[in-house]
């Protein structure tokens, strides 16, 4: 598996994305989410846990210019864009939480939406590559898209964030109520795209398989990161233990009566 890479950031010619965060405020009118957050996204895939409500989604809508934002996030350097359009241009894709496929069109035409933005023979490159990348969508080409399984609609979903061939792929819960398989495959896809060289952000809840696949991790709470680190060393943190991973320490004291 390749993924369509124009500037070889595989063969180390061009820089990886590594988005910097700083002081970042998000939210809705005036509900602020996310206060003062400051965070790194470097080469690799990186994973952003939390329960529900804690401004995960909120994160990756402010990064794509989906909501507004206060503070500093730079790519590679340089101030990324507010508008939605500029971000794309610079390599940013999201993958938003329920994938919004078009149902009634096919496999191959949500593929090519993703790729609106290049000529079309270029187009018609990168299609021919995602199928490599991905052969189950080759062999439903032509099915609608609305009529896969939800692990298959995923799959086109990222296909298609691919086929912007992006620097940095934002994933917002890829694996939602997938099967136990179906989760697996799609967070391998998730580890090729980092290791072919386009930066991944992941908001997953699925924290012991996320941290599995990731490199480093960021716990958010209530809008605030409470833990960070390389995702190996997060795993075994108390902190995600007992929060995430059901391993609360049970107390030393004498038994109820
Ligand atoms: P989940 O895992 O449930 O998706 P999350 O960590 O992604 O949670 P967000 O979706 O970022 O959480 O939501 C953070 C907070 O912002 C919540 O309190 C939510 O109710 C609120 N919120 C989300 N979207 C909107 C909106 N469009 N308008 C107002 N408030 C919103």
């Amino acid at each position: 598996m390749m993924f369509y890479n124009p500037e070889g950031f595989t063969l180390g010619g061009s820089p990886r994305a590594h988005l910097q965060v700083q002081g970042l405020s998000a939210g809705y009118g005036p509900f602020l989410v996310l206060r003062d957050l400051s965070l790194e996204v470097r080469p690799g895939l990186t994973v952003i846990l939390g329960p529900n409500g804690a401004g995960k989604t909120t994160l990756l809508k402010a990064l794509s210019g989906l909501i507004a934002r206060r503070g500093v996030v730079r790519l590679n350097g340089e101030d990324l864009p507010t508008r939605t359009d500029d971000i794309v241009k610079r390599g940013v894709a999201l993958v938003a939480e329920g994938r919004q496929l078009f149902p009634q069109m096919t496999v191959a035409e949500n593929l090519e939406l993703g790729g609106w933005l290049v000529p079309k023979a270029e187009r018609a490159q990168r299609l021919a590559q995602a199928f490599d990348d991905f052969p189950k969508l080759k062999e439903r080409a032509h099915q609608m898209a609305g009529t896969m399984s939800g692990g298959e609609q995923q799959m086109v979903a990222v296909a298609r964030a691919m086929m912007s061939a992006p620097r940095l792929l934002m994933l917002d819960e890829p694996s939602l109520g997938l099967a136990p398989k179906m989760v697996d495959e799609l967070l391998a896809i998730a580890r090729r795209i980092a290791d072919a060289g386009t930066t991944v952000l992941m908001v997953e809840q699925n924290v012991k398989k996320a941290l599995a696949v990731a490199d480093r991790g960021y716990v958010l709470e209530r809008g605030a990161l409470v833990a960070s680190g390389a995702a190996a060393l997060l795993a075994r943190s108390s902190v995600v233990r007992e929060a995430y991973l059901g391993a609360k320490a049970e107390p030393a004291a004498a038994p109820k009566p």
